[in-house]
């Protein structure tokens, strides 16, 4: 079996619903482009109580965030998908900025809004 590519989904509070809706709608990119999820811990029971299949890491303010970003420092984790949710304040905000930071120091494609994933998951079936 061919090894798949790992895209990381976080969703603030105010987006999980969005984010879980939008992983709905991109089942077929997803299955096609043999696609693994990973989420932080609370965004990913989400995905799964909506049958979608993911790897949950810790929740986002208990080092989730820090997590991906380790995967992504790694090489292991290829895209990283974050519904941030401008309208509200996180504990965590330096996992989040370090995370954006990280995903810059190694130039992979991070989506900080629906609009952008979306784009971003297009990308992946053009080649
Ligand atoms: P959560 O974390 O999915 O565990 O809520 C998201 C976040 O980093 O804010």
């Amino acid at each position: 079996m061919d090894k798949k590519f790992e895209i990381a989904v976080i969703a603030h509070d105010g987006k999980k619903a969005d984010l879980v809706q939008f992983l709905n709608k991109n089942q077929a990119i997803l299955h096609k482009e043999n696609i693994k999820i990973i989420a932080t811990g609370t965004t990913g029971g989400k995905a799964e109580a909506a049958g979608i299949k993911v790897k949950k890491m810790l929740s986002g303010p208990l080092g989730g965030d820090a997590q991906i970003a380790a995967r992504v420092a790694e090489g292991k984790c290829k895209m990283v998908l974050f519904f941030k949710d401008p309208m509200s304040s996180h504990p965590h905000e330096p996992d989040i900025n370090m995370l954006i930071r990280i995903c810059d120091v190694h130039n992979i494609p991070l989506a900080t809004n629906e609009a952008t994933a979306q784009l971003l998951l297009n990308a992946l079936t053009l080649d």
